[in-house]
């Protein structure tokens, strides 16, 4: 049943073939036996997810199902959720059980879903192994032999997609934390546009670039968790007043008599990328051309200062969104001498190392002698940035480029901060420019591991974008299933 997609498992909930207490069931095994290995979730609801799974098996018997009635899922851990711990990896927020639905765990409940536990990541989504949580790294299913890292920030989510110990998952996209971990675990992430879902209870990173959006093993699953998590909230002031349809499934994109056109950054091309991606997009992009689509060259002469421009802004942003965590008002508290004093004791122990150097790097870069020459110089960036994808989608109706520049490294690699940043050289920009980009399964590199490639798309064309991931995903045909994974016999 693990091997299911969100897609069948909905059509034989419906006929009755199978119920949701059994798929329930089947997660909750599958987590009982790779759970701890994996370490795919920081807090795990398996009582919740049988009473999920009791009530939506009732609406199937009385015709009242909703549209993702029973299907278990993962929640990051950075989505507050009512009653159950939300620690945002932090050791800050250990203990915090929230009051309140965040809105985007609230509409997968108002979907039906059966919720089976918060997913494990980097310590407030910074970082891109999932190395800085507090509660130790999630691991890549992909191989057993070596611990290969499942990415980050939202390595628990994909280690548990990619696996079977959930049929979805939430994750957060700041500078690729739902791509990147996609890339490398064989799975589809999509960051859509900024707006398109609400960040209400989320646990804040940087709030210009947050968004949240689904991981999931499919196109199409992707397609219908994004179509429950977009749409208009009054509680987060910058929530787009856009909706989005699905009817279940996503129409082809070429062979409509449509031209399509796809655009390649020059910018990228002498960005160094592994042989296998080289191999990988080159026969992707073969594809879409014999498919019928027409292929340009863009450019965005900026792009390659995205991640300098990121790593001013994201920090810049995080040490006001973290100055709450002061032992005041919820979370961890250390008592000190006096409040100063407790000030530095509570935040000198609940905050890890890279949040610690996210917040002196953002403390300095919007300090007075600082703000000009970094604060206001990385905002001017990101605006050319923003501005070059305009123009380029004048060009195109596609951006096509690598999610990343290799397959899965090893969780111990001993790599420097800067080294860890420059991995997300294929992300940032599209963040900072606001628009939708997804990373989907394009092929596998000779040691048998996955690569994703990202399809980026003009502001609130998410559907479309995924419309046109849908035909990679078919013309790579990557084997993603979870027994498949684990290497065990099916
Ligand atoms: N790796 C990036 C960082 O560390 C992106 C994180 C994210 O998207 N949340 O900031």
């Amino acid at each position: 049943m693990i091997n299911l997609t969100i897609t069948d498992a909905l059509k034989k909930l419906k006929s009755r073939e199978i119920s949701a207490v059994e798929l329930a069931r089947a997660h909750i095994a599958r987590i009982e036996k790779y759970g701890a290995e994996l370490n795919a979730y920081i807090t795990t609801t398996p009582e919740r997810a049988l009473a999920d799974a009791a009530a939506a098996d009732a609406r199937y018997a009385n015709g009242t199902a909703r549209v993702m009635d029973g299907i278990p899922i993962g929640m990051k851990d950075l989505f507050a959720t009512r009653g159950i711990r939300t620690t945002a990896a932090s050791r800050m927020l250990e203990n915090f059980v929230p009051e309140y639905e965040s809105t985007i765990s609230q509409k997968f409940i108002d979907a039906g879903t059966a919720l089976l536990g918060k997913t494990n990541l980097d310590e407030f989504a910074m970082g891109t192994f999932s190395k800085t949580s507090y509660f130790g790294a999630p691991i890549n299913p992909w191989q057993r032999t070596r611990k290969l890292t499942a990415g980050g920030s939202s390595g628990g989510s994909t280690s548990a997609v990619a696996a079977g110990l959930a049929m979805g998952a939430t994750g957060t996209d700041t500078g690729g934390s739902i791509r990147f971990p996609a890339s490398i675990t064989g799975l589809v992430g999509v960051k859509p546009t900024y707006g398109l879902c609400s960040r209400w209870g989320c646990v804040a990173f940087a709030s210009s670039l947050d968004t949240p959006g689904p991981i999931a093993r499919t196109v199409n699953d992707a397609a219908l968790m994004l179509s429950i998590m977009a749409g208009h909230d009054d509680k987060d002031s910058t929530s787009a007043n856009v909706n989005i349809t699905f009817d279940g499934e996503l129409r082809p994109i070429f062979g409509t008599g449509k031209p399509v056109r796809i655009g390649i950054v020059k910018e990228f091309a002498d960005t160094q990328i592994s042989s296998d991606m080289k191999r990988i997009f080159d026969a992707r992009i073969a594809d879409m051309k014999s498919a019928g689509a027409e292929v340009v060259e863009i450019s965005i002469p900026n792009i390659l200062d995205a991640l300098a421009a990121y790593y001013i802004i994201a920090p810049a942003e995080a040490s006001s969104n973290l100055a709450r965590y002061d032992g005041m008002r919820y979370g961890l508290r250390v008592d000190g001498s006096d409040l100063i004093d407790t000030y530095k004791k509570t935040r000198a122990c609940g905050f890890g190392d890279e949040v610690k150097r996210r917040l002196v790097i953002g403390a300095a870069v919007l300090s007075s002698e600082s703000y000009d020459v970094y604060f206001m110089q990385a905002a001017r960036v990101r605006r050319l940035i923003a501005d070059a994808f305009n123009s380029a989608f004048q060009k195109c109706d596609f951006i096509i480029c690598p999610a990343g520049a290799g397959t899965a490294l090893p969780l111990d690699s001993d790599l420097s901060p800067l080294e860890y940043y420059a991995l997300d050289l294929f992300t940032v920009a599209m963040n900072l420019a606001g628009v939708p980009a997804v990373s989907v399964p394009a092929g596998l590199a000779e040691n048998g591991l996955p690569l994703g490639v990202q399809v980026v798309a003009p502001r609130f064309a998410d559907m479309e974008m995924l419309r046109m991931a849908r035909h990679i995903e078919e013309f790579a045909g990557v084997d993603n299933r979870p027994t498949v994974i684990m290497g065990e016999k099916r």
